[in-house]
């Protein structure tokens, strides 16, 4: 006989069918499945024990079956600007972080898809300790359930913009978002969901494939390769292009859109000969360009922000050029968001640009 614990599945990770296979083995009549994913997605219900429409029989028989909780909320901080932030333990004991940004009507969620992150972009916390592993599909999903429940109401945006690089966690990350989609539950966008990455064009490809209908932010921080190779360092050499190319595919094979990302750090990548390089690099191509000032960093303080002058004046070179660009304000400084790595995406609203 073996011994050790056997594991429970995750509620936040079951698909609805799922859910409804394991009810009807349990002898329960077929709209059971409803009833509980509709509790805990749609309203919110955070225990077996809350979900009061269910027979109390059978929220008895279910604890033993399935967990109503991946995770666990170790502690919230809220900054001055509205921010918050959630520090969630995992069952091996590890932590992940989860933020909220309130922007006018809007509440976007960004979330974390594995401990740490093996990118290593110079000015990023997460990738400080390199990956530990890959987080599940319920620890993915169930993020935004917490923030769900804190603010009463379904967040308005996700960004996959967390801990960690979504494209090397794509299966769970994909069953997190067919999870928040589900018109049984959640009934998320997709068009509302934003996956953000710094790694390679097959990646980008693969991600389109699948056909979720998310949105796509692709990490450049770099007009070539040479300053690529030196702000990303784990990424394979040699793509700026590639990743370009690969982002724009992917925006006229899925009709969604396509951003690049780019953190102006003073000296590094925010020269004007920089921007006329990044121009070139983007001309002909539909892809968007937000541009985020770099938010201070305790592992490198040798990376600063730019001036608020200069990041202007790069924002203006490229928008002579005919690029679309926005330049982002900083948000949750006061709580190191994310370690201070938020991005925010386009829907946020622009400081200026267009
Ligand atoms: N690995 C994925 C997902 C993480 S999101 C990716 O790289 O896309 C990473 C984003 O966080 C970066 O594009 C950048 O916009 C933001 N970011 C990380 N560290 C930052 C910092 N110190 N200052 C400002 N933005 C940062």
């Amino acid at each position: 006989m073996p011994v050790g614990k056997t594991v429970k599945p995750a509620l936040a990770g079951l698909a609805f069918e799922e859910l409804a296979a394991l009810l009807t083995e349990l002898g329960e009549p077929g709209y059971r499945a409803q009833q509980v994913f509709g509790s805990f997605w749609e309203r919110g219900a955070p225990s077996w024990e809350a979900m009061t429409v269910l027979p109390a029989g059978l929220r008895t028989a279910l604890v033993a079956q399935v967990d109503a909780a991946a995770t666990t909320v170790v502690e919230r901080q809220d900054a001055a600007d509205g921010t918050s932030k959630w520090l969630l333990g995992l069952a091996d004991g590890r932590r992940i972080e989860t933020v909220l940004i309130p922007e006018g009507g809007r509440a976007t969620v960004c979330v974390s898809t594995q401990v740490g992150c093996p990118i290593r972009c110079v000015f990023c916390a997460s990738g400080v300790g390199g990956v530990v592993r890959d987080l599940t599909a319920a620890e993915i999903a169930e993020q935004v359930l917490h923030v769900r429940r804190h603010i009463g109401k379904r967040p308005s945006h996700i960004v996959v913009m967390g801990m960690g690089e979504p494209l090397l966690n794509l299966e769970n990350l994909a069953t997190a978002i067919r999870l928040w989609t589900d018109a049984r539950g959640l009934g998320f966008s997709p068009r509302r969901i934003t996956v953000s990455t710094a790694a390679t064009p097959a990646g980008i490809d693969r991600l389109a494939a699948l056909d979720l209908g998310v949105e796509l932010a692709v990490s450049l921080h770099a007009p070539d390769d040479e300053v690529r190779r030196r702000l990303v360092p784990g990424s394979p050499a040699g793509r700026v292009l590639g990743l370009v190319d690969a982002a724009a595919r992917y925006a006229r094979t899925t009709g969604r859109d396509a951003t690049a990302e780019y953190v102006l750090i003073a000296g590094e990548n925010d020269r004007p000969e920089h921007a006329a390089v990044l121009a070139e690099a983007l001309e002909g191509r539909h892809i968007h360009v937000n541009l985020i000032p770099l938010n201070p960093v305790g592992h490198r303080p040798d990376l600063r922000a730019p001036s608020g002058n200069a990041a202007h004046a790069f924002l203006a070179a490229l928008q002579s050029r005919g690029v679309s660009a926005t330049l982002r304000s900083r948000r949750g400084d006061d709580i190191a968001a994310a370690c201070g790595q938020l991005a925010l995406e386009r829907s946020l609203g622009p400081v200026a640009g267009t």
